[in-house]
């Protein structure tokens, strides 16, 4: 992930965005956004769940996933869908790319200037309205290789890129 401004910075743009669609600024809030700003594998609402746990016990895994999805709503943060198919969150809604572990689930981000300009095909623009791009590679990662994981031989299927 790249923050340029720093964890003030980021807290500013937090309360700002907040403000704008009238959200309360909880402590509670403030500290799911704090765990995801502090996470650069796109952690699942359980995740956040258990971790806030530790400094407000009687949340709920509710309140958390709600939380969440409401700062997808207002543009705070980005839900990303795993092959897992859990849902993951994305603090860092600069253009970038994805590095998928088909193992863990985790998704690391990465930079990649030729890919921020790829072109959209004309077919695709032709049916829709294309909002978004991004590349994303599925790879074992180096902490499941560790573990043990089989790693299957490259086939097309292993590059993908979102639109
Ligand atoms: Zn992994
Ligand atoms: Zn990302």
């Amino acid at each position: 992930m790249v923050h340029k401004s720093g964890v003030a910075g980021e807290l500013d743009y937090f309360t700002e965005l907040c403000r704008r669609h009238n959200l309360k600024i909880t402590p509670q809030r403030v500290a799911i956004y704090r765990i995801l700003m502090g996470c650069s594998d796109h952690p699942s609402a359980d995740y956040v769940f258990r971790i806030i746990r530790n400094d407000f016990p009687n949340i709920s895994f509710e309140t958390v996933n709600r939380s969440l999805l409401t700062f997808a709503e207002i543009g705070l943060i980005a839900i990303v869908e795993s092959t897992s198919g859990v849902r993951r969150f994305d603090p860092d809604m600069v253009s970038h790319h994805h590095i998928h572990c088909i193992k863990c689930g985790r998704i690391f981000d990465f930079q990649h200037v030729d890919y921020d300009c790829i072109a959209v095909p004309d077919s695709l623009t032709e049916r829709f309205s294309v909002v978004g791009k991004r590349v994303v590679f599925h790879v074992v990662c180096p902490d499941c290789i560790k573990k043990g994981a089989k790693v299957e031989p490259l086939s097309e299927t292993h590059t993908s890129v979102e639109t």
